[in-house]
């Protein structure tokens, strides 16, 4: 097997990073692809580090350190968020930007895959010094970012108001409105109907396909949901609405099982109502975060973070698949021992792609200059997600592998192949 040229900093043996690129090794050898293309496919195409001074309320001024990286523009221009987070160094960024090449390659998007991201603290900065670093870092990147070039969108610490921001900012240095140039915008400034649920809208479709080749009848099928937030809690009311039944749910305050199924809209409300948290849910017993992955249900969402199935935990799962709502839940030394139990997992890189998908179609709307309907954005994520899994699928069966594994395999060999057609770029 070959190694990398510069691997990520990894302190942590179960670090998710390193485990996806553990499974990047693995499709390669698999597709036999050449030393050549595997550094091709590895090492970012452009990596930009700025330095943001910003002027605090207080005054004074602070430096900010940015970094956007571009790791792929094979299949079209790249597309990735923009995280603002203190721990926010350059090699977890690059990694971020390698885990959109492939997410976008096995839905099928026309995108490449980038990151960005800023360390600082927005918890304890102002709206005004948040806005501030938003537009140094927009006009840092100028010439980085563009509809045809590089498409940023939120991710940790970020939301619709900062894309607002960097919208304006760029579109300002353009002299003219270029709503396009970033997705994950305030619906009013050209938004997407549909984004906010569509990564649990992708996890729900993954999951009826899963238990479509499993045999299992959705109308009879229990699950249980790690995380209640903007994945979990959307994935659960779909599964809900489409007959299964969940018998337990999970924040950051603890869990909440229900033998006889949680009412989840109830559970929404809930929580909306309680400052966006699940603790004191009475309509269901409180057991431990623990407890949950252990529980005899059929389907298994880890919707909250990274790296929760690990071979500490991986033996007591009793769940017939895992569906990953979140980024790397699952550590890749739990993979083998999953597949022994004969659990199907559908990886993140598939489950999740929801978001990325209408990500696009907002793109694709501002660039027609039209909105669509909720039916028609959702009708056409529903088949996206759909024929990527059943891609991925067909692939798990061909090379006998995992749908893991039978994912990066899609992703790798569609990015491969088109670098040969292509050459050069
Ligand atoms: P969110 O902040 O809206 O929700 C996270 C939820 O997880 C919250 O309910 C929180 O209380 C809970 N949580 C945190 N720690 C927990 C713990 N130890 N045990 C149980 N629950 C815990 O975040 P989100 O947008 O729903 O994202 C969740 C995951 O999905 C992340 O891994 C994210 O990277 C991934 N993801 C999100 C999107 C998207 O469109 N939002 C797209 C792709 C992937």
């Amino acid at each position: 097997m070959m190694s990398y040229i510069e691997p990520a900093p990894i302190k942590d043996k179960d670090n998710p990073l390193e485990s996806m690129m553990q499974r990047f090794d693995k499709a390669v050898d698999l597709l036999g692809i050449s030393e050549e293309m595997y550094y091709i496919l590895k090492v970012p195409r452009k990596q930009v580090t700025v330095g943001l001074p910003v002027t605090m309320d207080s005054g004074e001024i602070r430096t900010f350190e940015g970094y956007r990286v571009i790791h792929s523009t094979i299949l079209g221009p790249s597309k990735g968020g923009i995280r603002f987070d203190p721990d926010v160094n350059l090699d977890e960024v690059r990694a971020l930007a390698a885990w959109m090449t492939w997410k976008c390659a096995v839905v099928d998007i026309p995108y490449g895959g980038a990151k960005g991201g800023v360390a600082c603290n927005p918890r304890e900065m102002s709206p005004g010094e948040i806005e501030r670093l938003m537009r140094a870092y927009t006009t840092a990147l100028l010439d980085v970012f563009g509809p045809d070039q590089d498409i940023p969108a939120p991710d940790m610490g970020t939301g619709p108001r900062e894309m607002a921001w960097l919208m304006d900012e760029y579109s300002k240095s353009k002299g003219m409105t270029i709503p396009a140039v970033v997705t994950g915008k305030p619906l009013v400034l050209g938004g997407s109907l549909g984004r906010t649920e569509a990564t649990g809208r992708g996890v729900m479709v993954s999951a009826l396909a899963g238990m479509e080749k499993l045999r299992i009848n959705p109308y009879r099928a229990t699950a249980a949901v790690q995380g209640f937030g903007n994945v979990g809690s959307h994935a659960a009311l779909l599964l809900r609405e489409r007959g299964t039944a969940i018998h337990a749910i999970s924040d950051i305050s603890g869990a909440y099982y229900n033998d006889k199924g949680i009412d989840v809209a109830d559970a929404i409300a809930y929580r909306d109502a309680n400052k966006g948290s699940l603790e004191g849910y009475s309509k269901a017993e409180a057991i431990s975060g623990d407890e949950l992955f252990t529980l005899p249900v059929d389907v298994l969402v880890p919707a909250a973070k990274e790296d929760v199935i690990t071979r500490k935990n991986v033996e007591s799962i009793q769940a017939r698949m895992i569906v990953e709502g979140a980024n790397g839940p699952t550590s890749a030394k739990a993979d083998d021992i999953i597949n022994d139990k004969g659990i199907m997992v559908v990886p993140d890189i598939l489950a999740n792609a929801g978001g990325v998908t209408v990500s696009y179609f907002e793109w694709v709307q501002n660039r027609i200059g039209y909105k669509w309907t909720l039916e028609r954005i959702n009708r056409r994520t529903d088949r996206i997600m759909k024929e990527a899994f059943d891609k991925v699928y067909e692939t798990s069966l061909k090379y006998k592998v995992s749908l893991r594994i039978a994912a990066y395999i899609v992703a790798i060999d569609k990015v491969a192949s088109t670098y040969k057609y292509r050459g050069g770029f």
